[in-house]
């Protein structure tokens, strides 16, 4: 028999992260290819999750999340966000950042729609627009400080574009969009009447002074954007699989009932963990995310300096985009590999963040690792010198 097996999915099996962390562990190499955070989850997050466990908060929640969660999550968009959220009308707690993107998109826009995609964008941006449907439309952001050219944005808006998305600080470029450039992103937007999806799962990752600007915060895209973010990162529980988006009541109302569809609520006991951890920590622990991630990324940009693999320094998120160039190899996968072979060191190819051949020379490093797994990869790293 043939089996009939859809093919519009069928590059999802091949994923260069993927690709890159199975050859990593055969040779007992160090990953900076996966965005996995390997330092400790904060104790009130914990212990809430524990305790909820204890109490027997092991069932299904309301779909759109536990009161305790959607309340928390509303002060925190009132104090670090300035978006006003009614934790009854306008916020859906979901299976991470993932899920609440997944859930908004299937929601509120309709196969073969356009979305305007900023590159170098994080893949799952693209695959989740690809599994629905959606066309992406590619608008480059430009290196050294990754600027988005307006006019061309605004020239590859066709009849057919519904929406952009943005990705606010960014994987993999560490770009932190401006309050500016949100509103004059904003005015295009008004302009074409788009809707406007905003990933900030990286907020409190933001480095040199800059500062995180949510898009939804802005008059011009209050009513017009679905803001997605989530604990993964902030609190280190990328497997526990917490996020929310917020956005209109009415278009909250239809992300909610394919949050039920898809996942029927986010995982009880830790939804109030993350809870615990939103109500009981001090400002004082967000801030000292910018303070260890900046002293990982200085010293893993220094490394890379050193050894002839320039890095585009970056404002925000966890991730460094570094020159390969000098490496041999005719592609970026080629070189990816070649820098494991010699180091021991995984990254990720940077054709993964572009449509095009934009990425061959370019690795993406990620830096979210303890600083002993850090010091390993630079001491490895500085055995290669490609400056000669
Ligand atoms: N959004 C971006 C831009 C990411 O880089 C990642 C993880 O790498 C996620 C979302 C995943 O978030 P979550 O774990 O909440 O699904």
């Amino acid at each position: 028999m043939k089996l009939a097996i859809d093919q519009t999915l069928r590059h999802l099996s091949q994923s260069d992260i993927r690709i890159m962390s199975i050859e990593c562990d055969k040779m007992g190499g160090i990953n900076l290819s996966q965005g996995v955070c390997d330092l400790d989850t904060p104790a009130p997050v914990i212990e809430g999750a524990k305790k909820a466990m204890d109490a027997g908060l092991n069932f299904y929640t309301r779909y759109d999340g536990i009161p305790e969660l959607r309340q928390a999550i509303a002060k925190k968009l009132a104090r670090y966000n300035s978006i006003e959220a009614d934790a009854e009308k306008n916020i859906i707690a979901s299976a991470g950042a993932t899920g609440a993107l997944f859930c908004a998109m299937t929601a509120l826009l309709s196969p073969g729609d356009e979305v305007v995609l900023f590159e170098p964008y994080y893949g799952y941006h693209l695959h989740t627009m690809q599994a629905i449907g959606l066309v992406p439309v590619y608008v480059r952001t430009h290196p050294p400080d990754w600027h988005l050219d307006l006019a061309a944005f605004e020239k590859a808006i066709t009849p057919r574009t519904r929406a952009i998305i943005i990705n606010t600080p960014s994987n993999p470029s560490g770009k932190v969009f401006s309050r500016d450039e949100l509103q004059a992103i904003g005015e295009v937007c008004a302009r074409h009447d788009l809707l406007v999806f905003t990933d900030e799962i990286y907020e409190y990752f933001i480095y040199d002074g800059s500062r995180h600007v949510s898009p939804g915060s802005l008059p011009i895209l209050k009513d017009r954007t679905v803001t997605v973010s989530g604990p993964s990162k902030t609190y280190s529980i990328t497997g526990w699989r917490i996020g929310y988006c917020v956005t209109t009541e009415e278009r909250a109302v239809r992300i909610g009932h394919v949050n039920d569809l898809i996942y029927v609520c986010a995982p009880s006991p830790l939804q109030a963990g993350v809870a615990a951890g939103m109500d009981k920590l001090p400002d004082s622990f967000y801030a000292s995310i910018s303070k260890t991630y900046k002293a990982k990324r200085d010293k893993l940009c220094a490394t890379l300096e050193k050894i002839g693999l320039k890095p585009h320094v970056p404002t925000g998120a966890y991730y460094v985009l570094a020159d390969s160039s000098r490496l041999p190899g005719k592609d970026s996968k080629e070189k990816a590999m070649k820098l494991l072979e010699t180091s021991g060191v995984a990254t990720v190819p940077g054709r993964a963040f572009y449509h095009d051949k934009a990425g061959e020379n370019l690795l993406r490093f990620c830096f979210a690792k303890t600083d002993e797994v850090l010091d390993e990869a630079c001491r490895r790293l500085e055995k290669l010198d490609l400056r000669g």
